[in-house]
């Protein structure tokens, strides 16, 4: 069967690319006003009209969800197989070597804007349904292919697709990457707020947003602070190796402008967080002046990034609980710190915010905890999981291949529980998702086009 779905696609190839390259000629980044029935504006609008009548000129079924989401049908049962997709784009950005709405085949890579983020593995799973279908092999589970307008954005396409039409009964996204992600860690954006206290700081700042380590720390300090002191304290290597610049401003403070290593919020271990260089330093230097909130960050948040000096650690079988320190402001005394936490896929929101509560009270601190984001999960030894893993075995004969769980968020999780993501991303390369020169080799489309049909087929079959 393999062989037969394999020779199948290479006889669809040019025709395939053709379509391809047609959906990423659409700017569809959602970036346009909302126009009347274009809920996301006119590109993503644009991109399932396209898509919607690729399916019909195949002879397939479709159904256009109030362009929010679209559906291409095949076969019939009590039970559907689902495959989620999306067509919007994130914005093509600066610094392309191409066309970004041209799809170019350059060294055997396709460039272009979604070619694998998400375009290439909706036309793939189209071109799947169609061939399932040419093979007319009897089916006892239908298939679904839904495809959303608005991933990059939030996913509201999923949320409308699901309140208006009865959603598939399992299935899986290739919207992430193989072998195969059975589980995705709870989360939420908590905030501490700290009392005012009379100090020397007059203003710091680090961080844009609450899941990535922040590379860079702004602290203004007034000019009764001993700036040798402080040069002293900067040169004790708290900053790991990364620059600490000092200097006399012209109205006599003194700025301090702390450098440290940018990560993902879900894996702070991989970076160097630039607060925590800089309380560190000023905690050295000032002692007790530095107040309770550079304290914090230094003693109970620190270099640790999974919680544990904090409290709130806990793990599963699948993983560790991750705690990543994102935001501080601060001035005229007061300020406040950003973190964003992942919490293990067996763990529930309620106890991972009771332990940040928890944390919070002890050091007498005002916590924000918004409604935590809940782990989804699907059993390894699941049908859906033992199933599509079997096929990604058999179509790479990578036999040792494993499912695994991450920190992030995928597709998967706005449908159903019986979700998983499930490529189109082979190994660790860099295929420059959401940055200029996004490409995917063609070889391994071919062979993402196979597994993505090889499960399909059989999941429903
Ligand atoms: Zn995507």
């Amino acid at each position: 069967m393999i062989e037969r779905i394999r020779n199948a696609f290479e006889n669809y190839q040019q025709e395939m690319l053709d379509d391809l390259a047609a959906l990423v000629a659409i700017d569809s980044s959602g970036a346009g006003p909302v126009k009347e029935g274009m809920p996301f504006g006119e590109g993503p609008a644009k991109a399932l009209d396209c898509f919607l009548k690729i399916a019909e000129r195949m002879g397939l079924e479709t159904d256009n969800v109030d362009n929010y989401a679209g559906v291409v049908s095949y076969g019939d049962g009590e039970e559907t197989v689902g495959v989620l997709a999306h067509l919007d784009v994130v914005p093509a950005g600066k610094g392309w070597t191409t066309d970004p709405f041209k799809m170019v085949i350059k060294d055997g890579k396709m460039y272009g804007r979604g070619v694998i983020d998400d375009k290439g593995s909706a036309v793939a799973a189209l071109y799947g349904l169609r061939i399932i279908r040419d093979l007319g092999i009897p089916l006892k589970r239908g298939l679904r292919l839904v495809v959303g307008t608005n991933e990059e954005l939030g996913s509201a396409c999923m949320e409308y697709y699901v309140a208006h039409r009865e959603p598939p009964t399992l299935g899986f996204t290739p919207d992430a990457s193989y072998p195969l992600i059975h589980g995705e860690k709870g989360s939420f954006w908590a905030k501490l707020f700290f009392d005012k206290e009379d100090l020397p700081i007059l203003k710091m700042e680090a961080g844009e947003v609450f899941n990535a380590v922040p590379a860079e720390c702004t602290v203004l300090l007034d000019g009764s602070v001993d700036i040798d002191a402080l040069k002293a304290s900067a040169d004790k290597g708290f900053s790991e190796g990364y620059p600490v610049t000092i200097e006399k401003t012209a109205d006599g403070n003194i700025s301090m402008l702390v450098k440290g290593k940018a990560a993902h919020g879900s894996m702070p271990y991989l970076g160097v967080n630039a607060i925590v260089s800089a309380a560190m330093i000023l905690c050295d230097a000032l002692g007790e002046k530095a107040g309770k909130l550079l304290h914090f960050a230094k003693d109970v948040i620190g270099r640790d990034p999974n919680g544990k000096t904090a409290g709130v650690y806990f793990k599963d079988d699948n993983g560790e609980l991750t705690l990543n320190l994102g935001l501080l402001r601060f001035e005229n005394g007061e300020g406040w710190l950003g973190t964003d936490i992942r919490f293990p896929v067996t763990g529930t929101g309620a106890y991972a915010t009771g332990l940040y509560q928890a944390m919070a009270d002890k050091y007498g601190i005002r916590a924000e905890i918004p409604t935590p984001s809940e782990p989804h999960f699907v059993p390894e030894d699941s049908e859906l999981v033992t199933t599509l893993l079997k096929v990604y075995r058999e179509v790479t004969g990578e036999q040792d291949a494993k499912s695994v769980t991450i920190g992030g968020g995928t597709y998967a999780r706005h449908v159903g529980k019986k979700f998983v993501a499930f490529g189109p991303e082979f190994n660790d390369t860099d295929y420059h998702m959401h940055n200029a020169d996004e490409f995917y080799p063609l070889d391994e489309y071919m062979k993402h086009c196979v597994i993505c049909t090889m499960g399909m087929l059989e999941l429903a079959k």
